[in-house]
């Protein structure tokens, strides 16, 4: 089995949901993202590369909700001070905290659109989009994230890399209408956890079913993938799979998409609109370049911190 990081949707998912959600913006948002579409797509995946620098990044990707009893986990309190007193920052940060670190971002971005910042606009809204994607993986909120616990091993990644990359383009209808105003961010992002959280026994439950009735030389194939042969599940597997999830990773691919898009509209519109063509800040400090080529350096060389999750 090739080494597959388990890094919240891959890469190739992260950067196609900043870049698709650009077209769900209104004009008045266009005239800022669409120039600035490949930035979005390509820094849709620095919340993961900050992981090999950042000790405390890793709990931002995830929540382990079953941790907290069963579905709908009503003993862990939705609002973060509350939830704080409860349990305490330790035990919070060991489970994750996806939903509020959307919520933290939100306001950030609310600020960086206050300030007429363009590139802070960009940067938040590369990273949000990060996050609110993660927070649609069943994965992402339940403590057997890669099956480890199940002898699943290797699922993470099945689920959020391998299926996108080979059924995305083909075969999933990406096209969505337009973003919409969120009127609670914070109720919207909690619904998106729990249903991520709803999700992960089928996730789960599903591969272990076909596993029983595919015999292994059929389930894994020498295959191409990103440019080179390698042994992971066989593309058979992979269709058989996303076909008995009933079109999950399709929609909640196309639900990220929408989510951020409704996420940076949001934001914008509470920023007061604030127009887009003539902002402060246009091209990246000294300091900014220098943050985002150490982000590089230190993940093409270095090692993840905390989970690899
Ligand atoms: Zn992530």
């Amino acid at each position: 089995m090739a080494c597959l990081h388990a890094n919240g949707w891959g890469f190739y998912a992260h950067r196609l949901i900043n870049y698709q959600a650009v077209f769900l913006l209104p004009p008045e948002m266009m005239v800022l993202y669409k120039p600035n579409i490949n930035f979005l797509a390509e820094h849709a995946v620095d919340a993961d590369k900050r992981r090999y620098i950042v000790e405390a990044e890793a709990s931002r990707h995830y929540i382990d909700l079953d941790r907290y009893g069963n579905f709908p986990f009503d003993s862990l309190p939705k609002v973060w001070d509350s939830a704080v007193a409860k349990f305490g920052e330790d035990t919070l940060t060991a489970h994750g905290i996806v939903p509020w670190h959307v919520q933290a971002m939100m306001s950030r971005l609310t600020k960086a659109f206050a300030d007429r910042n363009q590139q802070q606009i960009l940067k938040l809204s590369a990273d949000i989009g990060h996050y609110i994607s993660d927070a649609h993986v069943p994965l992402h909120a339940c403590s057997n994230y890669n099956g480890q616990q199940t002898n699943q091993q290797g699922i993470h990644a099945f689920w959020e890399s391998r299926i996108p990359e080979l059924l995305a383009e083909t075969e999933f209808d990406l096209w969505l209408g337009t973003s919409a105003y969120i009127d609670k961010p914070g109720t919207f992002i909690w619904n998106i956890v729990l249903q991520s959280a709803a999700a992960a026994d089928t996730v789960l439950q599903m591969e272990a079913s076909l596993s029983n009735k595919i015999s292994p030389d059929q389930k894994f194939a020498f295959e191409e993938r990103l440019g080179k042969i390698s042994r992971q599940y066989s593309s058979y597997f992979s269709r058989q799979y996303n076909n008995a999830l009933q079109g999950m990773v399709e929609r909640r691919l196309r639900q990220s998409m929408f989510a951020v898009a409704s996420y940076w509209y949001t934001a914008w519109v509470n920023a007061g609109k604030p127009n887009l063509q003539n902002l402060n800040n246009t091209e990246p400090t000294a300091t900014e370049t220098a943050d985002y080529e150490a982000l590089n350096k230190a993940w093409q060389s270095g090692k993840m911190l905390g989970r690899e999750h």
